[in-house]
Parts: C-alpha cells; structure tokens; sequence
C-alpha cells in the first residue's frame, strides 16, 4: 500500500507481443510507446489501484532472454519491493515459462505476488487475448486476504482465465490463446465471472525476510534420449567439460536406453563429478526409476530424481542452486528436494 493508502502495483514490461503494434519492417510487429498502455487498455484505470510502469531498455523478445535479464528483473523487484503490493511482468510468451520458473528460486521469502502474463495478439488488435491478461493480471496481484495480506504471495504465470504457479508451467501451444498449461498441479485460480481462488494450492508465505539471489552458474546441458541416439553425442553432451550439470530428459517414467554403453557414459559422467538430473519427456507425470531395469542402471549410475518438475524449472532451479554453492553433492541433494512448490514428493 502507498502513502495515499491504496494498494500499489508496479507493472514491468520486459517485451514480447503484448506491447507490440504492426508496421515493422516486411509487415512484422514493432514495440510500441508502453506508456500509452493507460490509453490502450483504458480499463486498468478503473481499478481503485495505483499502476506505475517500468519499461525495459532495450525490450527484449523473449527469445533472447538470458540469465542477466532474470537477475535485471529480480533486481527491480527487490529495488521496489517495499513500495508496492504486488508486481505484474509482462513477457514474451516464448520463454515466460523459464523466467517465471528461475525467478522463483530467485526470490526468496516472497510474500507479495509476482504475476508473469504476456499474449498471443497484441493488445492493439481487436480480437486481442491480451487485455484480459492483463487486466485480471492486475487484479489477482492486488487481491488481499481479509486480514490485507496477499492472497497469491508466489510467482505465477496467468494466461487465458488460469493462474499457475510460474515453475509449473509450459508453454503448450503456439497459435491458441490456451499457449500455457500446468499438467502436475491445479491452477491456483480460475478466471470467469468471479476469480476463483484455489486456497489450498496457494502457497503460504515462509515468514522469513525477503531475500534475493542474483548468482547464478549456467552450466547446464539437456540430454534429450530418442531412438537412435548415438554413442558419440551421448558422450559429447554428458562428459563435455563445459557442463557442471545435465538435465537428461528420459522416455516416459524416467527410462533411457538401456544398451551398456548408454549406462557407462552416465556412470563415467557421474563419476566426474556431474549432476545428472532425470526428468520425463511426458508433458505430464513423474519420474520413478523404480520401475524398469533402465531406471534402475540410471539411479545405480548416480542420476538424480528430478520426479515431476519441468525441465523449465529443473533448469532455473541448476543454475540458482549452482550459484549458491560449488559442492555438487549439496545440489544433488537439494534438486530432489521441493523448494518452490516445483516437484510434488510423496
Ligand atoms: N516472440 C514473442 C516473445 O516471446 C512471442 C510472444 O510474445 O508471445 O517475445
């Protein structure tokens, strides 16, 4: 809440097609002066709430989102974190499912909502997805409890009448307005006439100081198993030098092939030290390695269980953990373990 005693959000345009207009070069989409988001979208200004805009410089398209825009965007948050109630960032859809996700680790103790929403038109078109965005983005980051908490005190993505908890979403589609999903956790609301929140989904806040973590170590690679996969890619992807970790995304509940030479690079890889960390190709469901004999060479090689996280936050979770610590056996414990509501653990 600000001085005038009403509820503040700070409104953060990274880029992406929310914010753009047509009459770019050979008919592509140009950005256009966000500070005429008030003009375009005059709605937002019924709302009994304070919006103040902070616009990125340069904008980014969020195909060239890097870990130093994370850290830029964890940064104002912090910077303003006191001054206001809640924070809506609008993204481009392409990559809004790993910022949200890495974001989340990032920012510590939060007890504010951090809403990440974006759109597949731009807010300037008619038949535009992108109004509704972001005016129920506005609304669910104001939203308090009766006793003036925030009822959403997480990073979330809503996108097309759901909320969902930023590091359990994928982007799912290209051309529908239904571009995000969250298939290993309920929405944390649904949007209709009312919003509906899902309480028991939303997570509680942790009570501690809020806190940010801006280190981060990137040296991570992606291991996609398929059929056919040969012996000397295998190798360059696990062993490679350039990697302190490798997300290996396996064949449905956490198998790989199961030929020797498969199992002995991993094993050769572990035994370098490397963090191997198993998630599912399957959009969705949860590793066990339990089941299978491959599963079983893959654990007894020294593969982490990454159960039922995206690779988008297994991702964002490597580089935050890494950054925090450079003993690996540290990491590997804590990627199994839920520390953002990420995986679901029985
Ligand atoms: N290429 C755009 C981006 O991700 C697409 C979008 O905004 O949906 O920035």
């Amino acid at each position: 809440m600000n001085n005038t005693g009403r509820t503040s959000i700070l409104l953060i345009y990274t880029g992406g097609t929310i914010g753009m207009t047509k009459g770019g070069p050979e008919g592509t989409l140009k950005p256009f002066n966000f500070d005429q988001i008030f003009e375009k979208v005059p709605e937002i200004k019924q709302f009994a709430v304070d919006i103040q805009v902070y616009t990125f410089d340069p904008l980014i398209d969020s195909s060239d989102v890097e870990p130093g825009m994370w850290q830029k965007l964890a940064c104002i948050i912090r910077d303003n974190y006191n001054s206001y109630d809640g924070f809506v960032v609008l993204h481009g859809t392409d990559t809004m499912a790993y910022s949200a996700s890495a974001v989340s680790f990032m920012l510590d103790n939060l007890d504010k909502p951090v809403i990440f929403t974006g759109s597949q038109l731009p807010v300037g078109v008619p038949r535009t997805d992108g109004k509704e965005n972001l005016i129920s983005a506005i609304e669910i980051a104001s939203a308090k409890t009766p006793e003036g908490r925030s009822l959403v005190p997480e990073v979330c993505v809503y996108f097309n009448s759901l909320l969902m908890r930023g590091n359990r979403c994928v982007k799912i589609n290209s051309e529908e307005f239904n571009a995000f999903s969250s298939p290993n956790y309920p929405a944390l609301a649904q949007a209709g006439i009312n919003i509906r929140y899902n309480r028991d989904a939303i997570m509680k806040p942790t009570g501690g100081p809020f806190t940010v973590h801006t280190d981060l170590d990137t040296r991570v690679s992606i291991l996609k198993v398929h059929p056919g996969i040969t012996k000397e890619v295998v190798r360059h992807i696990l062993c490679g030098q350039e990697s302190r970790a490798v997300i290996i995304e396996t064949f449905g509940s956490g198998n790989a092939p199961s030929k020797d030479w498969f199992i002995d690079i991993v094993a050769e890889a572990a035994a370098m030290g490397k963090i191997l960390v198993n998630v599912t190709q399957c959009l969705s469901g949860t590793v066990d390695m339990s089941i299978y004999a491959t599963g079983i060479s893959l654990q007894k090689a020294g593969v982490i269980n990454g159960y039922d996280s995206t690779t988008e936050s297994c991702l964002g979770k490597l580089f935050y953990l890494m950054g925090k610590t450079g003993d690996n056996e540290r990491v590997k414990t804590l990627m199994s373990q839920n520390l953002k509501g990420e995986i679901t653990t029985f």
